[in-house]
C-alpha cells in the first residue's frame, strides 16, 4: 500500500514533508531526450531498465520517445508494467520457481514476455511452465561476457543451451543477453572500452556460432549507463539496457568522464537538529538513502559533507568556513546509487522552476518476488 504523498501540485518545494524523492524534470527529460536521440543515431533500439525507475508513468515516457520496450529483473516489475499497458518487456534475468514461472507465463497473454536463462534445468523449468499455460515464451541465453554473476560461457555452451530453448514447442530462442555491470562504474575511458570491446567480441563470436548452428538471434541485449556508447558503436548489440541514464547519481559521476546525462535525483531532507559547532542532522538516514556506492552529497553546498547515517539520522560535517545550515533549513542530497534509493519511496515528487508539478507512484517499488 502507497503512503499519501509528501507533496500536493502546486507546493513549493521548501514545502514538501521530508524525506522526499525529488524529480527534477528538466533534467530529466533532457536526459530521456538525450539517450533517445543518442540511441537513434546509433541505430539500436533502446529498452530501458524499469528495476530503476519502477514506474509506469516513467516507462511511458520512455516508449513515447522511441524504446521499443523495458527491461526488469523481477517477475513482479513485468507484471506491474504489462497490467499497466507497457506490451514488450525483457526480463534480463533469470527467473527460478514454478509460481514465479506460472506467473510469468499468464502475462503472456497480455505482454511479449521474454526471459533468461543460464541452466538446462532452468530451460526445462520455463518450459514446464509455458505447456502448463498453454503459452509459448522467448527466452534467451544469458552468457557471462566478465561480470562474473549469471550466465553461460560464451561458444559451445550458449550453443547448446540455445539448441534445447529452440527444440522446444513450447519456447522460442530469442537472442543472447550480454550485461557486463563490472565495466559500467571501470572510473578510466581506457579500462570501460577494453571491458566492452572483449564482451562484445564474446557476443559475437557465439552469434556467429549460432548462426552455424542455425540459431538467429533476434536480440543481443546489454549495456548500462557506463558504457552504452561502446556497445551502441560495436556493431554486434541491437539493445540497450540502460536504467541510471534517467536519473544519475554521484557515483556514476566519478566515471572518467561522466555519462552524459543530468543530476536529476535527489532525496530532500530536513535539518533536523544543529547540535555542535560544525556539526548538523537531517532527517535522512539508512532507511532514506543507501551508501553500497559512497555516501550523498550534499548539493550546491560546498564544505558541508554528509559524513554518515544510521536509521533515521544523516550526520552532516561543516567544514571551517562553510555556511552553517539552519535548523529547519532543506538540502538536497545527491545519492550515491539512484536504484536502492528510489526503491525507498512511494513517491516522485516531480519538481520544475521550484514547484511540484506531479506526483508519480512508484508502483513497482519494492517488488521483491
Ligand atoms: N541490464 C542489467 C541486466 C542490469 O543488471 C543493469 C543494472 O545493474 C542494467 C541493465 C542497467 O544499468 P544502469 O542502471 O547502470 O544503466
Ligand atoms: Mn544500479
Amino acid at each position: 500500500m502507497l503512503q499519501p504523498p509528501p507533496a500536493e501540485p502546486g507546493m513549493r518545494e521548501e514545502e514538501v514533508d521530508t524525506p522526499a524523492l525529488i524529480l527534477d524534470l528538466d533534467a530529466f527529460e533532457a536526459n530521456l531526450d538525450h539517450m533517445a536521440g543518442l540511441a537513434a543515431a546509433a541505430g539500436v533500439k533502446l529498452r530501458p531498465h524499469a528495476k530503476t525507475h519502477k514506474s509506469l508513468v516513467i516507462a511511458h515516457r520512455q516508449l513515447a520517445r522511441g524504446a521499443v520496450g523495458q527491461c526488469t529483473q523481477k517477475v513482479a516489475e513485468a507484471e506491474i508494467l504489462a497490467w499497466g499497458g507497457v506490451l514488450d518487456i525483457l526480463v534480463s534475468n533469470e527467473v527460478v520457481g514454478p509460481r514465479k514461472l506460472a506467473r510469468l507465463a499468464a502475462l503472456t497473454r497480455i505482454a511479449q514476455v521474454a526471459v533468461c536463462a543460464d541452466h538446462p534445468d532452468g530451460v526445462a523449468a520455463i518450459e514446464t511452465a509455458a505447456e502448463a499455460a498453454g503459452t509459448r515464451l522467448t527466452v534467451l541465453v544469458e552468457i557471462d561476457v566478465g561480470t562474473g554473476r549469471c550466465g553461460v560461457a560464451p561458444g559451445e555452451e550458449a550453443v547448446a543451451l540455445a539448441r534445447r530453448i529452440a527444440a522446444s514447442r513450447h519456447l522460442a530462442f530469442g537472442g543472447l543477453q550480454a550485461y557486463h555491470g563490472r565495466a559500467q562504474h571501470k572510473r578510466s575511458p581506457e579500462e570501460r572500452a577494453a571491458a566492452i570491446a572483449e564482451a562484445a567480441q564474446a557476443a559475437e563470436r557465439t552469434v556467429e556460432d549460432l548462426r552455424r548452428a542455425g540459431l538467429d538471434c533476434p536480440i543481443i541485449g546489454g549495456a548500462g549507463t557506463g558504457t552504452f556508447a561502446l556497445e551502441a558503436a560495436s556493431g554486434v548489440f541491437t539493445e540497450l539496457q540502460v536504467g541510471s541514464y534517467a536519473f544519475m547519481d554521484a557515483d556514476y559521476a566519478r566515471n572518467d568522464p561522466p555519462p552524459p546525462f543530468r543530476q536529476a535525483l535527489s532525496v530532500l531532507a530536513t535539518v533536523m537538529s544543529v547540535p555542535r559547532d560544525g556539526a548538523a542532522v537531517v532527517d535522512a538516514g539508512h532507511k532514506a538513502l543507501p551508501t553500497d556506492s559512497g555516501m550523498p552529497l550534499v548539493s550546491g553546498r560546498d564544505g558541508i559533507r554528509y559524513e554518515g547515517p544510521s536509521d533515521e539520522h544523516g550526520r552532516l560535517v561543516i567544514e571551517p568556513g562553510a555556511d552553517r545550515p539552519r535548523l529547519g533549513e532543506m538540502l538536497r542530497l545527491v545519492p550515491g546509487h539512484c536504484d536502492p534509493t528510489i526503491d525507498r519511496y512511494d513517491w516522485y515528487v516531480g519538481v520544475r522552476s521550484g514547484r511540484v508539478e506531479c506526483l508519480w507512484p512508484i508502483a513497482a517499488r519494492g517488488a521483491m518476488a
